[in-house]
């Protein structure tokens, strides 16, 4: 094995042993703010609550049974559209649908029920964050037994950005061994893209992101030049009061609706190591970068899923599933 090769390995180990003696508790600030929405609220009133705090997702309860009920994501704004478009005839009911309903709704647009896991605040982070990769979600509530009632309490949720970030943060003495190039590790996807133009619609965008399960889709021109990145919690402002009717509009005019302080889209080259990659995360919001050439052509796109599966499994046994 090359030094280069040793000094990544010993990283990722350096790394995992961290992950393995914190817990999620470690990964939440010393305060913060958490809302729950109740389960009964209609799905309409539920868009203007995120869009009023400004949050993008929000665990459910369930207040007749006392339960944690799952987690509302743009996923299910994204179902509620679909369904719209298979069964029009059903717009006024779908103004009625409460949070309750949306498994309903999963089950007649025919897509997988996302199983929500959900892990206790107390366990390591390894576990936490391998459970979420395992199961295909971006982000994990963190559910917490009360002793004397014994009833479930939604303490927060923590998402692969979070985590991602955490370890950015405070790792660097073995994120710095990681040396290797991503095009090296062969870390992202390069192969089978889905892209879209300014003037497709946005009901189009939304239809390949269902259909590829993936959260975001570069924007490109004639050339392959990238101009932008649609992503899947752009469609919440599209659909403000009901207006599902705006997903006729195009990407373009979806992209300007963003917020003034939008901090814009982060891009990498394919030989830049992967040090360098978590120095970005360390000092910015990356939700995902861009892989691009000297000229701004696409090559390929590198989700947070992407680095955390090979920092977390690489070089496990049978366990590193990069592009499942
Ligand atoms: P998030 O971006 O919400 O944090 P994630 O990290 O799981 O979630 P996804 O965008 O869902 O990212 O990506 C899942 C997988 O699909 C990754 O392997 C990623 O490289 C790939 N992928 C992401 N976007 C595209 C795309 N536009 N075309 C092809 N593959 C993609």
């Amino acid at each position: 094995m090359s030094p280069i090769d040793e000094e990544q390995l010993q990283g990722l180990q350096g790394v995992r042993d961290f992950l393995r003696i914190r817990t999620s508790y470690d990964v939440l600030p010393l305060s913060f703010r958490l809302i729950v929405l109740d389960n009964d609220l209609l799905i309409r009133k539920s868009l203007s609550i995120l869009i009023q705090n400004n949050i993008v997702s929000a665990p459910l309860w369930d207040s007749h049974n006392g339960r944690f009920a799952g987690l509302l994501t743009s996923t299910d704004f994204i179902n509620v559209i679909q369904y719209y478009n298979q069964f029009p005839e059903q717009i006024d009911n779908v103004e009625k649908f409460r949070l309750s309903s949306l498994r309903d709704i999963e089950k007649a647009i025919n897509v997988q029920t996302l199983e929500t896991v959900s892990v206790h605040p107390g366990r390591p982070l390894y576990e936490a964050c391998s459970r979420m990769l395992r199961s295909r979600a971006r982000r994990i509530p963190l559910v917490d037994v009360d002793d004397e009632t014994g009833r479930e309490t939604v303490v927060s949720v923590i998402t692969q950005y979070r985590i991602l970030k955490f370890i950015a943060v405070n790792t660097e003495q073995h994120t710095s061994l990681m040396k290797k190039t991503i095009r090296e590790i062969n870390l992202g996807t390069y192969t089978d893209l889905a892209t879209c133009k300014m003037t497709d619609s946005v009901l189009d965008v939304i239809n390949s992101m269902v259909v590829r399960n993936i959260s975001a889709v570069p924007v490109i021109d004639k050339n392959n030049v990238v101009l932008n990145v649609f992503e899947a919690v752009d469609v919440i402002p599209c659909i403000k009061g009901g207006a599902y009717e705006e997903l006729k509009s195009t990407v373009g005019e979806a992209l300007a609706q963003r917020p003034e302080d939008f901090p814009g889209i982060y891009t990498c080259q394919e030989d830049d190591r992967l040090d360098s990659i978590f120095q970005t995360v360390r000092q910015s919001r990356v939700h995902r970068l861009v892989v691009i050439d000297d000229d701004w052509h696409l090559k390929g796109i590198l989700s947070l899923s992407d680095i955390l599966k090979y920092v977390l499994f690489y070089g496990e046994e049978g366990e590193y599933f990069p592009h499942t």
